[in-house]
């Protein structure tokens, strides 16, 4: 199992990084967590078979978390016609959102959709989501509200993957990371304690209370990517990491 990062920037491109997603995958199934804008860039950049990827969860409706999925749908149908099943999964109306979405994108191609075996799932804070051998489950945490933030944990195989999405300090950040081999945490800023995200001079205060096997930060502003003496670790595009 491994575990690849195709974007662990912020919403404003700072490090010229690509916005968030993370591939995981067990060699011949690939499922997403987030698929922002420039998700699609990156996985032809990294030569990944892009209908190998089964299962596309979405933490929160910002386009930096799930706008890259029209460009996925669009490949899909018209580049490399697709043929094996696709579920997006994501908080309540996502459907709807995605839908709006291409429809904004490339007008007229949300009708041609019925040519893709593509279903979408809504998961729910306290409910195990069960998709085949994956189970899913999320927390609601503190970012704006219209956007429905959630972080997820992934168990596939045996492995515990968990993804803060986009958030403020919370303690359920602590459930979520227990006993994962992966936590994925976001660090949007240097020291600013503010709502909506985190900071490295929060988590360093924190990290102890994560059991977790490896903790990694991400969507970091360039103050947090430049930082020296720096004691927490930080992701990079491209990153692949065995789980
Ligand atoms: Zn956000």
């Amino acid at each position: 199992m491994e575990l690849i990062v195709l974007g662990c920037g912020d919403a404003f491109g700072n490090g010229g990084r690509n916005n968030t997603s993370f591939l995981v995958s067990d060699g011949d199934e690939h499922v997403l967590l987030d698929c922002g804008a420039t998700t699609l860039i990156r996985l032809k950049h990294e030569k990944i078979d892009v209908e190998a990827i089964s299962t596309i969860v979405i933490s929160h409706f910002h386009g930096d978390h799930f706008g890259g999925i029209p460009f996925i749908l669009i490949c899909s149908l018209f580049e490399i016609p697709r043929k094996k099943p696709l579920t997006i999964i994501g908080p309540i109306g996502v459907a709807d959102r995605v839908h709006s979405l291409l429809e904004a994108m490339y007008a007229g191609t949300v009708e041609q959709l019925g040519m893709l075996d593509l279903r979408f799932l809504e998961y729910k804070q306290g409910e195990v989501l069960t998709i085949g051998d994956k189970s899913i489950k999320v927390w609601e945490v503190d970012h704006s509200p219209p956007s429905f933030p959630h972080a997820i944990r992934l168990e596939w195989k045996g492995k515990k993957i968990a993804f803060s999405g986009d958030t403020s300090w919370s303690d359920k950040l602590i459930a979520l990371a227990e006993g994962t081999d992966v936590f994925i945490c976001e660090c949007n800023f240097l020291k600013e304690v503010s709502f909506g995200h985190l900071s490295y001079a929060e988590l360093l205060h924190k990290a102890s209370l994560f059991h977790t096997k490896s903790l990694w930060l991400t969507h970091m502003a360039d103050e947090v990517i430049d930082a020296v003496d720096f004691k927490l670790n930080r992701l990079t595009d491209g990153q692949k990491i065995t789980l």
